[in-house]
């Protein structure tokens, strides 16, 4: 058959396809070749291949991407590694033989094709000429080559891919940084593995398993006993930490030999319980936070009826003393699902009477929707309390056919509040705020609760973050990513050296005896405690309520 002949036998097909029975050679090539797909059957798959090419069958980018994919997966069997390079590249060949454009899939998995035959620079030659087919790369692209050079402890190669994800604007997630991490560590780069502590940090906050084993590997490994500064000056360490906001300096290294690698946990008021070092809560700046507030309105207003929500924006405004903001219709059907579950008020009367309770008798703003309201208002019992609500100007409700999640979320970020709900926050709507920013916001704000046998109990947010933090003395302390509700069974590598402690303390006697300006240092000292007591002062006040009835509690 004939280009043209085929071309027809597929268009009668197309137009006819109640006749199975008279399967042209392509449409039974597709469908058996996505059955391979689908078992994940390489031989089959090269098999009809090989059958494709002998009756000259026309393939096209998605029959060959398919192919080249099964042939990745293969190459992972020792048994069939060899023959899926072999058809892999074949089949890649033959693709730009045929004129067939190839899209990322394709690449991405040429460059695993690639990686898995040791050829890094092959696999990073093939994403830097992505360009060429007019596509754009992604993580997945680079992951090949990047991972490829980590393995074969090719650091510069590796950091050279790091440097062109960059230029393009894709970021490294937490493999990544820590296969870098780990390639560094390796090869004794200190100040690379300092400068991916620091991305980790920033960037993925609490680290899984795998990660937390190569940060343990770097501190037990002689190259970090060598790597630090003995006298490294305590002013500089400390306008470091304050210019970054807490738990970080930035500025390498302190102090010299053995670091003490632990994994412990850390107390309720965010003492390790390894070395006894308070943890930081680093919160968002004002700036940032009324910046986050900002893009909730503009993305609610773009969606809720305008007028509607901005009248809830100025009454906010003359209403701005609440500490403690409730998403009402969380609370009230918190596990309503049985037969005769509904609304329970009293659920919701509990947590507003408990934060009343715990926050110094300040009431709470609970939003909820209209329709919710009046239901509420039909009954006599239920009447009762919302008027009382009503008189201590505890609700706010929402208009028909606003959706009361963009209430409850500007309000909580608008006045910095705290927020009760178990809602995680991970729908659509959310979605649309970004996730990094979004996630700190939460772990400072957001207030769990349970009702156990009809018992309240809020679950306030840590009095410290869950971030990688490093201490002015040098000290480094690393949560482990980790679903728990109950914050004190978290892991944390306490990592600490006993020289740190001594290289600051030291380096500070020199710097106030040599110095003429006595006052500097010892001002900035003041500034540096200044911001620890309103750390301290906001974490045991205006974030936790009474941090005694906190702990009765919990
Ligand atoms: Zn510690």
């Amino acid at each position: 058959m004939d280009t043209t002949q085929r071309l027809n036998a597929t268009m009668t097909m197309a137009t006819n396809k109640k006749k199975k029975t008279n399967k042209t050679p392509e449409i039974k090539f597709q469908f058996e070749l996505n059955s391979c797909s689908k078992s994940k059957d390489f031989r089959g798959a090269i098999s009809l291949y090989d059958d494709a090419v002998s009756n000259n069958i026309r393939l096209n980018q998605h029959h060959l991407n398919t192919l080249l994919y099964l042939c990745s997966n293969a190459v992972t069997n020792p048994s069939l590694k060899q023959l899926a390079l072999d058809y892999g590249f074949r089949i890649f060949n033959h693709m730009s033989s045929l004129n067939v454009i190839p899209n990322e899939a394709t690449v991405a998995t040429v460059a695993r094709l690639a990686a898995a035959n040791g050829d890094g620079d092959r696999a990073f030659e093939l994403v830097k000429n992505i360009g060429n087919y007019n596509v754009a790369p992604r993580l997945r692209t680079y992951d090949p080559a990047l991972f490829c050079f980590c393995e074969f402890l090719d650091s510069d190669k590796a950091y050279e891919v790091e440097e062109h994800m960059n230029s393009v604007g894709v970021s490294l997630e937490e493999a990544e940084i820590a296969a870098l991490l780990k390639v560094s560590a390796k090869k004794g780069r200190a100040d690379r593995v300092y400068r991916y502590l620091h991305k980790l940090r920033s960037d993925v906050r609490c680290v899984g398993e795998l990660t937390a084993t190569v940060i343990e590997e770097w501190f037990q490994s002689d190259e970090a006993r060598e790597a630090g500064e003995e006298d490294l000056d305590v002013r500089r360490v400390r306008e470091g930490v304050l210019r970054n906001g807490g738990g970080w300096h930035g500025l390498g290294w302190v102090g010299k030999g053995d670091w003490v690698v632990s994994r412990m946990s850390v107390d309720g008021d965010g003492i390790c319980c390894g070395c006894g070092e308070q943890l930081v809560c680093v919160d968002i700046d004002d700036v940032e936070m009324e910046k986050f507030a900002l893009s909730i309105a503009a993305l609610a207003v773009e969606r809720e009826v305008k007028t509607h929500f901005s009248e809830f924006q100025g009454w906010l405004e003359k209403h701005d003393d609440y500490e403690a903001i409730v998403d009402g219709a969380n609370v009230g059907l918190y596990q309503q699902n049985f037969a005769d579950g509904g609304f329970s008020i009293y659920q919701l009367d509990d947590v507003v009477k408990e934060l009343y309770d715990q926050r110094g008798k300040k009431w709470p703003l609970v939003i909820l929707h209209n329709k919710r309201v009046r239901g509420l208002m039909e009954n006599p019992s239920s009447r009762k309390l919302v008027e009382e609500w009503i008189k201590n100007g505890v609700l706010y409700t929402t208009p028909n056919g606003s959706n009361d999640d963009w209430y409850w979320l500007y309000a909580a970020v608008k006045l910095r509040g705290l927020l009760v709900t178990n809602d995680e926050m991970r729908d659509h709507i959310f979605e649309l705020i970004g996730s990094n920013f979004f996630n700190q916001w939460k772990e400072r704000h957001q207030v769990h609760y349970t009702f156990v046998k009809g018992n309240l109990k809020l679950q306030m947010p840590p009095l410290y973050s869950l971030v990688i933090q490093e201490s002015e003395k040098g000290s480094w302390h690393v949560p482990l990513a980790l679903d728990t509700s109950n914050e004190s069974s978290r892991p944390w590598l306490c990592i600490t050296r006993a020289s740190a402690d001594d290289a600051v303390t030291a380096s500070n006697d020199v710097n106030t005896s040599g110095n003429s300006h006595l006052d500097q240092p010892l001002k900035l000292v003041d500034d540096v405690r200044s911001l620890d007591s309103q750390v301290i002062e906001k974490n045991s006040s205006s974030l936790t309520g009474k941090r005694k009835e906190r702990s009765d509690s919990s």
